[in-house]
């Protein structure tokens, strides 16, 4: 019989609820911050439920969001989910083109929209000849005109309903969520995780290997919550009992370094580039970490120098790998009973691969033959994923999914080395492994060695075509004003030649202002490689560097 004893969201709510009355949220919006408490949190997770029932959402319908990190969000987290409906973010960034898409093969019928997003939607909606959404609610206390019909403002939206609802029974099997893979090439693919996917990957991170959180943490989740439900953090800081804190839209070095100071935050979450922001504005301004005990750093690799940075502030940094197809959370890098005795310097090497497996998930790494590569630390392969909270299957998109998937599991398109014991490193995706003249450099490890340099704020390496080679590396720099441009080269060609074979070395070190970004936060390589391949602002002048003759 379905529903009882079912692994669904509900009951982390019912605990926060009733364990945890008087625990705060913490919101920042455009006029300050917004504090309640889980008792309060509760009773408009459930006006919010009736609502969105009045209007006539029922179990299987999809409530579209379009909304940063703020505490109506987390409403509708926890009230769409446990009604039966399914929780649909959306990526506000990505190119209209896509949202289109987005919204018109997920079929969205109510859409949940922040004030400054409105524009976002109305544009993506002209594209599309979709007929399914019955009501937008703008995420404020007042709606200004707009050409979304019908539109309301959250708060009256709520406001007309009780704060009194009957959860009805779900099963574990339900949809609870959905997100869309922002690929960088074709169209997004849709997501959908189900009750129990998202309670066992909100138990697996509550383990002491995942990333636990406890009724005395104060969580300030700064990845977007359209991106894999912010690493699934709002789930488990709820189960725990934890504070959370909400940053709300865009929120710059200084607003960050403030909430961390004012609300006592302990541990936070988000990309590299939010971190290399907080360390450049600490350059000038002082910002007070002592209650920062980790920062779970992911989406990109975390430079070793950021791990060193928050270690010298008494910060642990939790490197953390995962993927939209995976709710996110795959492997964590805790240091591994048995290390204590090793080097300061063999723990650090360590902590800075993306980790171990989280308890509940299987691996394979797979070669071009078909084989699984040693642990030995160097072989390596693409990496295949399986486990309670791994979807195997795209949204109606058999052709993504007859590619990706093969008996259960999920091949992520990352290449990657196991060591003897059992940490994975990531080093490249598929798309971005560099072959020149028929060997293989890695662009991450190069990427991370340039980021380590001193004057170098942020650094990615591309392979770029190449007649003789095929491809060769290229290095993009974005350089502080310490030293001249001339003088980084030659220091980072003398320190790159000393770390690795002379044929890995960029052929250029090409300077500019920022490295692109995807809307997730990941770096635009096809931008950037693009860019070169068809102008001649770059200098592609051939290199005396060259891979070893085959
Ligand atoms: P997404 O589905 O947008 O979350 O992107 C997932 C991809 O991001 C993975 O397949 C990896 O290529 C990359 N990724 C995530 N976390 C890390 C990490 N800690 N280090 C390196 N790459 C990462």
């Amino acid at each position: 019989m379905p529903g009882a004893t079912d692994q669904t969201l509900r009951p982390f709510l019912w605990r926060a609820e009733r364990l945890y009355p008087e625990t705060e949220i913490v919101s920042r919006g455009h006029d300050g911050l917004t504090r309640y408490t889980y008792s309060e949190y509760s009773s408009r997770v459930k006006q919010l439920a009736s609502a969105l029932r009045a209007t006539g959402v029922t179990a299987g319908d999809r409530v579209a969001t379009l909304c940063w990190n703020h505490h109506r969000h987390f409403e509708l987290y926890f009230a769409v989910t446990s009604m039966g409906a399914q929780l649909h973010t959306i990526n506000p960034l990505l190119p209209t083109d896509h949202i289109s898409h987005i919204i018109d093969d997920a079929g969205d019928r109510v859409v949940f929209v922040d004030p400054s997003l409105v524009e976002t939607v109305t544009e993506a909606l002209t594209a599309t000849e979709t007929d399914t959404i019955t009501q937008f609610v703008v995420m404020d206390d007042s709606a200004s005109a707009s050409a979304l019909d019908p539109i309301e403002d959250y708060e009256s939206y709520l406001d007309a309903h009780e704060s009194a609802f009957e959860w009805p029974a779900l099963e574990e099997t339900a949809p609870a969520g959905m997100c869309y893979t922002s690929g960088t090439t074709g169209k997004p693919k849709g997501v959908e995780y189900t009750h129990q996917m998202l309670w066992s990957h909100t138990m697996a991170t509550q383990s002491p290997q995942g990333i636990p959180i406890d009724d005395d943490d104060v969580v300030l989740p700064v990845v977007p919550m359209f991106h894999v439900n912010a690493w699934g953090m709002p789930f488990s800081a709820t189960a725990g009992g934890a504070k959370q804190v909400f940053p709300g839209p865009a929120p710059e070095p200084a607003e960050l370094g403030s909430l961390i100071e004012s609300e006592g935050v302990t541990i936070a979450a988000g990309v590299p580039t939010v971190w290399l922001g907080l360390k450049e504005y600490m350059t000038h301004t002082a910002v007070d970490l002592s209650t920062l005990e980790r920062v779970v750093i992911g989406g990109s690799a975390a430079p070793e120098s950021m791990i060193d940075w928050f270690d010298s502030h008494g910060v642990e940094v939790l490197h953390a790998w995962g993927m939209t197809e995976m709710a996110p959370i795959g492997t964590v890098s805790h240091a591994k009973a048995g290390l204590e005795d090793a080097s300061a310097a063999q723990r650090r090497a360590k902590r800075a691969k993306q980790g171990l497996a989280v308890p509940g998930l299987e691996f394979r790494v797979i070669d071009d033959n078909g084989d699984e590569v040693p642990w030995d630390g160097e072989q390596f392969g693409e990496l295949w994923v399986r486990g309670p909270w791994v979807t195997t299957e795209y949204f109606a998109n058999e052709s993504a999914t007859a590619e990706t998937f093969e008996d259960g599991w999920l091949k992520t398109g990352d290449v990657v080395t196991v060591d003897e014991d059992g940490y994975l490193e990531i080093v490249d995706r598929i798309k971005d492994v560099i072959k020149s003249g028929g060997e293989w450099i890695s662009s991450v490890e190069l990427e991370n060695a340039i980021m380590g340099h001193d004057g170098v704020e942020e650094a990615t390496v591309v392979g770029v075509g190449d007649d003789k080679w095929q491809e060769r590396p290229i290095a993009f720099v974005v350089a502080d004003d310490s030293a001249s441009r001339d003088e980084l080269t030659a220091e980072l060609e003398a320190s790159l030649t000393e770390q690795f074979p002379k044929w890995w070395v960029p052929d250029a070190f090409e300077f500019i202002d920022a490295v692109p970004k995807t809307a997730t936060g990941k770096f635009a390589k096809r931008v950037l490689r693009e860019q070169y391949d068809s102008t001649d602002q770059f200098d592609t002048s051939p290199s005396a560097k060259a891979p070893p003759e085959e």
